[in-house]
Formats: C-alpha cells, sequence, structure tokens
C-alpha cells in the first residue's frame, strides 16, 4: 500500500511499499524534491486555482453556476460536469499491454533466456524433438511465472483502493459524506479539523482555518487560510490564502468552499505523472527473500557448476549437460520466492481488509506478529461509542441525582414521543440542557433521520427529547467558538438569539477544567450563587459517584459575555453522566491477547474513576499502582515512565502528546507498541509506534494517514484478528519456504548423486522444469493462503530481530529431502537394471513429484497434524489435484510423452510409488505426534520462546 498522502486520490497505482525509514521520509522527500523542482512548480502555478483565487466568490458561484447554501442542484447537471470532467481521481500511467508485459518476462529472466539457447542449439544438432520439448517447457514455465507476478500486481493494486476518501459535500440542501471520487466542480464542500481536503477549493467560509501543504510545497509551517479574494494574478501556491488545495491536511479549525479543479486540474494533479513514477521500496521481508534467493542461487551455480564440469569430464555429451544443467538451475533457483512472499502479504492484507483491519504498509504486517504491548484508547475502541445520557446532577439536587430509565434513553430525537417526557424541571435544568443544546456542533441529517457528529454532542442534544425539548440552535447566531480538543478538554461557543443583541457564553468538558473557571453556581430557580468549598465538594462528590458507575462526566457553565481567547467567571450549570457500553465482543479478546503474552494499556482523557470502573468491566488487569494520570506523567521522564509502566495498564487524564512519550519509554524497554488514536494530534504518537492504529469509522484523515493500519469499524477486537492473521501470514511463509527448500535441495541432490555415481540422469530437463512449476507454483503459492491457526494465539509474540529462516526451518527442509533423495534414489537404482530406459525415468520422475505432493501436505503446518487440520485449505486441494492430474497427463497422454519423454505406468506401479512417498508425510505426522505428547512446540519463529 502506498504510503503516498495522495494515494487514495490514486486508482490503479501498484507497488509494495515501504520500511521503517521510508515511513519517516524518504517517499514524501522524494515527492518533496519533485515537487520543488522548477519544471513542477511552473506546473502547479498555472493550475487553474490561479485563476480562482483572484475571482470574488460571487464571481465563482456565477461561473460555475453554483449556490453557497444549497450547493449543486440539478442532478443531470451534476452527471453532465462528472462527464466533462472526469472522476475525481488520478489514473497512473496507462497500463502496458498483457502480451507485451509477457513477452518482457521471456527477456527479463536470464536462465529462460538461456534454455531458449538450448532449445535452439538443439534444433541446430537436429534434435528436433528436445527443441520441441523444450520450447513447450519454457512456455508453461512462463506462463506460470507471469500468472503469478499478474496476480501480485493486481492484488497490490486492490490495496490502494482500501482506503477510500471521503468528502463531506452537501447537495440540494442535504449534506452527506461522500466518495470524493464523486466531486465535481462547483461543489459546495465542507472540512473541519484533520480533513483532507479533496479538491482543489475556494472558500467561502474560513473558522481559525489553518492547512498543512508541507505535503504539496514543502512548507512546514501549517498555513492560515481566510476567504479574501487575492489582487495579484502571479501567485505562488503559498500566497493562494483563499484556496484548500487537494491532499493537503486540515491542521485547525474549520472551513466550506466551491470546488473549483478536480483530479488532474489541481495543483497536486499537476505534478501527479511526476510522482507516480517513484518507484517505491520493498518492505524487509521481501528484502530479506531477494537476498535469500540470491544466497540460494549462489550456491545452486556452484553445485550445478560442480555437476557440470563432473559430468564433462565423465564424457557426457555437452548438449545434455548444459541443458540438464540450466534446467536445473531454473528448478532449484526459487525465483518465485519473492514473487509468493509479496503475493502472501497482500493477499493476506486483502484478507485482514475483509476482517475490517486495513493494513496501510506491507511491512506491518510483519511487525503485527511481534507486537507485544498495545496501547488502546478508550472511547469507540474498547467502548461502543454509542453514548446515552443516563444521570443529569445539578447542585439544587443535591445527593439526588435524575437518572433516566434505561428504555427511555433510546428514543429518537424525532419520533415526536413526547407524552413520556419529564414534565416540570427546574430553571437550573432547563439552564443545563439549554447549555448542552447551544455548545453544541452536531449536524441533524434529514436523510438519515438522525444527528450526526461527535457522539458525545449527539447523546448531549439527543436528551432534550427527553424533556420535551428541541434543538433550538437554528434560532441563534454563533459569534465566536473554541472548538473542542483532547488537550484542553472543553468547549465554548459565544452566541445571541437573531431578535435579541445579547450574547452569551455556553461552555461543556471535563469537570476539573470547567470548575475551575467557574465563580459562581445556578441554583433551582435559575438565580446566581458564589461558588463556597462545601459546593465544589458537592459537585466533586457528585462527579465522582457518576464516574464510579462507569459513566463519561461533562459539566456544563454559562457565561453573560463573550469571551476573547479563554472563557472566564462562569457559572456552573450542572454536571451530565454518559453511558458508554464496553464493547461486546471486547472481554475475550482481551484475554486472548493477554493470553498471548500482549500487554494491554488504556490510554484515555477520562478521569481516572470512569477508566478504571470501564477497565475493570471488561477484563483487564487492575492491580495496585495500575493507573498514572496525565498529570504524575508529564513529571516523569521517559527513563522513570520505563521502569514504572510495566505495572500500569491505564494511563487516565491524558492528552494525545503524552502518548508520544508513552510510546518512547516502551519502546526503551524494548518492547514492540501499537497504539492507537484518532485525532490530529495523536499522528506523531502514531507514527513512533511500531503499528500505528487508526480508527476508520471516527478517525480524522490525518491520523489515518500517519497510521500503518486503519480499523474500519473502530473496534479492538479487530486488533485481534489484525495479529492472528499476522502471525498466520509468518507461519504460511516459513511453511511454503520449507516446501521450496526441500523441493530445491532434494532436486539438485539427486541429479549430484547421480553425477557423483557417474549413473545416467535420473531426471531429464523437460522433467525438472515440471518440477520447478510444482515447487515455484501453485502448490507453494496455496500454502501461502493456509487459514489461520487459532494455535497462533497461545504463542508468544515473535521476536523483533528472529529470522525467518530459523533453525526449526532448515531442520524440516533437511528432514523431508532426505526424504526424497533417498526413496527417489532408491526407485531409480532399483528400476534401472543394466540400462536406463523411458520406464526408469517415468517411475523416478512421478516418483519425485508424488514425493513432493506429499511434502507440501506436511508443510501446511510445522505442529498440527493434517487429520486435525482437515482440508479446509480449497487452494491447496485445487493446486495439488491440479498438479496430480498435471503428472497423470505427463505419463499417460502421448503428446506430453513425447515432451517430458515419459512411458505409461500400470496402477500397481502407481501404488508402488505412493506407498514409497508417502513415508515422507507419515514421517512428519509421526514426528508432530511425538512432540505434541511430549508438549513441545516446533513451530518456526518461536523457537527463542521453546
Ligand atoms: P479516549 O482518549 O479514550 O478517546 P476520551 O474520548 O474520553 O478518551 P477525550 O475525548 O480527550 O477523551 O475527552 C476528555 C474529556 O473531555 C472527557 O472526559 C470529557 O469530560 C471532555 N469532553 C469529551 N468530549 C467533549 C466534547 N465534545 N465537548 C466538551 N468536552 C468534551
Amino acid at each position: 500500500m502506498s504510503d503516498n498522502p495522495f494515494s487514495a486520490f490514486i486508482s490503479g497505482s501498484g507497488g509494495s511499499s515501504s520500511i521503517e525509514e521510508f515511513k519517516e521520509k524518504s517517499f514524501l522527500d522524494m515527492e518533496k524534491d519533485i515537487i520543488t523542482s522548477a519544471s513542477s512548480t511552473e506546473r502547479m502555478k498555472t493550475s487553474l486555482s490561479s485563476k480562482y483565487c483572484t475571482m470574488s466568490t460571487d464571481d465563482i458561484v456565477n461561473e460555475l453556476d453554483t449556490n453557497l447554501k444549497s450547493g449543486l442542484v440539478n442532478p443531470s447537471d451534476i452527471i453532465e460536469r462528472r462527464n466533462k470532467h472526469g472522476l475525481n481521481e488520478l489514473d497512473s500511467d496507462e497500463e502496458e499491454s498483457l502480451l507485451w508485459k509477457f513477452l518482457e518476462t521471456f527477456y527479463s529472466d536470464p536462465m529462460i533466456m538461456l534454455l531458449i539457447g538450448s532449445a535452439v542449439v538443439s534444433f541446430l544438432m537436429g534434435n528436433i524433438d528436445d527443441a520441441i520439448s523444450i520450447t513447450a517447457a519454457i512456455l508453461l514455465v512462463v506462463t506460470v511465472g507471469f500468472v503469478q507476478e499478474y496476480r501480485s500486481e493486481k492484488s497490490l493494486e486492490a490495496l490502494n483502493k482500501l482506503v477510500p476518501e471521503m468528502a463531506h459535500l452537501t447537495r440540494n440542501n442535504s449534506t452527506e459524506t461522500v466518495l470524493a471520487n464523486h466531486l465535481v466542480p462547483g461543489d459546495l464542500i465542507h472540512f473541519s479539523v484533520g480533513d483532507r481536503i479533496p479538491a482543489d477549493i475556494r472558500l467561502t467560509e474560513a473558522v481559525h482555518l489553518t492547512i498543512d501543504e508541507s505535503n504539496l510545497t514543502g512548507e512546514t509551517k501549517p498555513s492560515k487560510k481566510n476567504t479574501d479574494t487575492i489582487m495579484s494574478s502571479n501567485t505562488s501556491l503559498n500566497e493562494r490564502s483563499n484556496i484548500a488545495f487537494m491532499g493537503t491536511l486540515v491542521r485547525e479549525g474549520h472551513g466550506t468552499g466551491i470546488v473549483v479543479a478536480t483530479a488532474k486540474d489541481t495543483a497536486f494533479g499537476s505534478v501527479f505523472d511526476l510522482m507516480s513514477n517513484i518507484e517505491k521500496p520493498k518492505t524487509p521481508l521481501q528484502n530479506a527473500m531477494d537476498k535469500l534467493g540470491g544466497q540460494l542461487s549462489a550456491f545452486s551455480f556452484a553445485v550445478i557448476g560442480v555437476i557440470g564440469l563432473i559430468g564433462i569430464f565423465q564424457g557426457r555429451s555437452w548438449l545434455d549437460v548444459f541443458q540438464v544443467s540450466v534446467s536445473l538451475a531454473v528448478a532449484a533457483i526459487p525465483e518465485g520466492l519473492p514473487i509468493i512472499v509479496t503475493v502472501t502479504l497482500a493477499l493476506g492484507v486483502l484478507r485482514m481488509a475483509r476482517k475490517r483491519a486495513i493494513v496501510k504498509r506491507l511491512p506491518s504486517v510483519e511487525t503485527l506478529g511481534s507486537v507485544n504491548v498495545i496501547c488502546s484508547d478508550k472511547t469507540g475502541t474498547l467502548t461502543q461509542n454509542h453514548m446515552t445520557v443516563n444521570k443529569i446532577w445539578t447542585v439544587s439536587m443535591n445527593n439526588n441525582p435524575m437518572i433516566f430509565p434505561e428504555d427511555s434513553l433510546h428514543d429518537s430525537y424525532h419520533t415526536g414521543n413526547t407524552t413520556n417526557h419529564i414534565k416540570d424541571i427546574s430553571n437550573d435544568v432547563k439552564i443545563l440542557l439549554n447549555t448542552g443544546c447551544l455548545c453544541n456542533n452536531s449536524k441533524y441529517s434529514v436523510e438519515k433521520e438522525k444527528f450526526q457528529g461527535n457522539p458525545t454532542d449527539i447523546a448531549i442534544i439527543e436528551s432534550l427529547s427527553k424533556f420535551g425539548l428541541y434543538d433550538v440552535r437554528e434560532n441563534f447566531v454563533r459569534v465566536n467558538e473554541l472548538p473542542f480538543s483532547s488537550s484542553k478538554k472543553f468547549m465554548a461557543v459565544s452566541c445571541g438569539s437573531h431578535n435579541n443583541t445579547n450574547v452569551e457564553t455556553f461552555v461543556k468538558g471535563a469537570n476539573e477544567k470547567i470548575l475551575s473557571l467557574c465563580k459562581s453556581y445556578y441554583d433551582k430557580n435559575g438565580k446566581v450563587n458564589k461558588l463556597t468549598p462545601e459546593i465544589i465538594q458537592s459537585i466533586n462528590n457528585s462527579v465522582d459517584s457518576f464516574a464510579k458507575d462507569g459513566l463519561r462526566v461533562l459539566s456544563f457553565a454559562k457565561s453573560n459575555k463573550v469571551f476573547e481567547d479563554e472563557p472566564k467567571d462562569l457559572i456552573f450549570c450542572g454536571i451530565m453522566g454518559m453511558n458508554d457500553p464496553p464493547r461486546p465482543q471486547i472481554r475475550s479478546s482481551i484475554q486472548s491477547l493477554m493470553h498471548g503474552g500482549v500487554h494491554i494499556i488504556m490510554i484515555t482523557g477520562d478521569s481516572e474513576i470512569t477508566a478504571y470502573n470501564i477497565a475493570q468491566q471488561i477484563g483487564m488487569p487492575v492491580g495496585p499502582n495500575c493507573i498514572l494520570t496525565g498529570d504524575k506523567l508529564g513529571e516523569m521522564n521517559e527513563i522513570q515512565l520505563a521502569d514504572a509502566i510495566s505495572n500500569v495498564s491505564i494511563f487516565a487524564r491524558t492528552n494525545p502528546e503524552h502518548k508520544v512519550k508513552i510510546v518512547k519509554a516502551l519502546q526503551m524497554r524494548g518492547d514492540i507498541v501499537a497504539m492507537t488514536g484518532d485525532g490530529v494530534n495523536d499522528a506523531p504518537a502514531l507514527k513512533l509506534a511500531d503499528i500505528g492504529i487508526a480508527m476508520g469509522m471516527n478517525g480524522t484523515d490525518v491520523a489515518k494517514e500517519a497510521a500503518d493500519m486503519v480499523l474500519t469499524d473502530d473496534d479492538f477486537s479487530t486488533i485481534l484478528q489484525a495479529i492472528k492473521e499476522g502471525k498466520g501470514i509468518f507461519n504460511n511463509i516459513q511453511s511454503f519456504l520449507t516446501f521450496q527448500l526441500s523441493t530445491s535441495v532434494a532436486a539438485l541432490s539427486l541429479v549430484a548423486l547421480a553425477t557423483l555415481f557417474n549413473l545416467p540422469n535420473p531426471l531429464n530437463a523437460m522433467q525438472i522444469l515440471w518440477i520447478n512449476i510444482i515447487m515455484d507454483g501453485p502448490p507453494a503459492q496455496s500454502l501461502g493462503v493456509e487459514p489461520v491457526d487459532e494455535e497462533v494465539m497461545n504463542k508468544p509474540p515473535r521476536k523483533r530481530n528472529d529470522k525467518i529462516l530459523t533453525m526449526q526451518v532448515i531442520h524440516r527442509v533437511l528432514s523431508s529431502s532426505i526424504f526424497v533423495i533417498i526413496g527417489t534414489m532408491f526407485v531409480y537404482v532399483r528400476e534401472m537394471g543394466d540400462s536406463i530406459t523411458r520406464r526408469d525415468t517415468t517411475m523416478t520422475f512421478t516418483c519425485f513429484v508424488l514425493f513432493d505432493m506429499f511434502n507440501a501436505l506436511s508443510c501446511r503446518s510445522s505442529t498440527k497434524s493434517v487429520f486435525e487440520m482437515g482440508m479446509r485449505n480449497k487452494m491447496f486441494n485445487y493446486a495439488v489435484g491440479g498438479s496430480l492430474i498435471g503428472q497423470l497427463c505427463a505419463i499417460y497422454v502421448p503428446f506430453f510423452q513425447e515432451i517430458f519423454q515419459t512411458e505409461a505406468l500400470s496402477f500397481s506401479d502407481l501404488l508402488y510409488l505412493i506407498t514409497i512417498s508417502c513415508t515422507v508425510w507419515l514421517a512428519d505426522e509421526a514426528k508432530k505426534y511425538y512432540v505434541r505428547r511430549n508438549n513441545q512446540y516446533f513451530a518456526p519463529g518461536y523457537s527463542s520462546y521453546v
């Protein structure tokens, strides 16, 4: 998956992605180099935004025939615009034709070129049969390789489309969140902090709006935006302060504007062609596989060289030696290894996406199995983020808060069911509810018939219906707003009614914060009284008692003045307690993870008491010293924190900046950390963590961009699924590695032994090439998609530097290849008699292939018996079934008999070969049984924990 910040707008750009350093800089740096190069700066300068930034909003509305309130209205007009401008996405270069790609594979592999050479030589020397056979075998080998590579490319392309870009769009007076590629010029768009700008937009409204344009202009300081028309017609991108550019990120505030350019017409689109040519680095595992492939090739070449030389000294035919050596090189070198790794990773990622975990960077799949600490947000990840106001309290209620019965909480706001609502409420409650309504940013969606926005705000506004009250915001005009942020932990709004010049301020937020800004409170009649220490105590007691029930507590306050920077001298209105139930599967997921050696830490902006209560409910360990608050955390340095952290399972009243400190402290201890986040300020911690996890539903684009993985359902349990898959993928890679290496070692040794003992070659060139197809082709690939064994979660996380080629893998490779070599040699020597016949090589060849099939069966798992696993890997069944049918064709169909130089075997021959070749599988089953009985693991990768 691309790390390109614009990737979501890009369709069809394949290629793998990054290693850690790349995550931090390289790709972005490459982009910046391109962006700041002279020609691209020129291209961006002349993009459409240079024209629109000099026009007034009225002129733009006229020119683009749109409306600042209702947006585009006419559906046929929208379709016309889309036909004219196309979809708002950037296509990478035209695909090369398939035929061309296929032909390329012939000359891109030197081994294939050599084989073609040998076919030509055979032809010239009059061995027409040989020449045809080798050509047919080459065609088969190249086709299988090509199909694999094509699949790998397609699955990587699919990864690029997993996180579609969304936009908040108003059309025909209704605001919806839609796919950004639907936008057309003239559309009315809204965005707020954390959003990515979906097209080039001329701003019509900008509230404290700052946008990070570093990925487009290279300027690291976010740029302040406004709606003023620019006078000069020759401006650089940085100077176009009334334009929000596609792909840039909103750092602060919110805004609205009209789309003036989409796709290729945007400033980013004008340099896209340059960027899409950047080759993306490979993952560490892919690199390791390339390296391993290289080492194995060198080794195989050396062995083949020696075999060839000995053969020539023995006086064998040059052409024979050459053909066998080259085919052996093709077979023994696992050139398919890197491709199978890529396909396995990519298919694994697509499988994870189906389980709602989108891995944005392939290397993260490798890291997932090593994670030993998960730091998770509470709200929305551990809990459902479906809040309902459960209790309210004002000072006049003393110890008797107003509690809502559970079933009354789910009344739809607009059901109009007011018969059961609470009547005769006192003035202080009215003021409290009014404050909650006015200091609120949720929006009602007519289409969806419900409120949308921040769940806390939604809960508050929905609670009005219980009192027969409605949203009154449209009767008021907002003059100032301090939006909620997790750092400030409160929100403030100044507004006045249309017909009244009197403007008041309404505030809500964490109790500590609100109470510290209050001087007085409302009594039952709505009169203002001075706050006394007793009243403050009583407020704090009520907040604590709400929190002990696991409720999220918000305090509300008011002032009859407009605030400038921060509201002060407020009048305390009361508190609301919201219920946010834990997610249904959370308890068992946490148990599974803890069982697998993963330490779970909750990091929340909520209070200690609420956090503690929720932790208890979801089965997190809550022993002494398990809570650390943001204040205490702030006083510690990283070393002190690293010391203290092993007992801590809850960080409460934190702000997002604390997350970075926590990740650093954990990493200092050598932990591999997964960290969740959703807000703009979470981005640095998400980048720093080994696996940054962003929330797909409630997360900002900034967080998604910084993250390695996105949870489309925001659910903590999905992390468990992802870790399971990650571990499973790693096991599968080891399985096919074992299979490929054992086939390779066996084929090489067989020919080497025959040469050493001066025997005729047991396998001819075409047979070796067929074996190569089995080894590098579908059967090997099918081992990469073996369903995840539930047992993986009983094993501790893999260590960061554990090798893929562990001693256990080598052990398995050697033990299976010894069986294959001895068994095949036995059949060969026994059959041979005085001279070698077609039947002898057919027997040997079929014996080797059957051995390989049984070997594939045992490679499916390093610990489990086939009887336990069943035959649920369908691809494996088809691949092995297909290979067996292929083998039968090779020995029974006359055409193939000519190619492979085989002859028909009798049924008893086949039975005899099956009996011999199944020994490799039976021996492996016996070993697994023995290990299980002794309760040891031979699982590759877990060696260090055995
Ligand atoms: P987490 O980090 O687990 O998501 P959280 O959602 O509880 O935790 P924040 O969103 O940072 O953390 O909220 C911290 C505190 O800020 C809450 O306990 C609440 O008192 C207050 N708060 C939350 N949402 C709002 C809001 N929309 N307006 C005003 N105050 C809020």
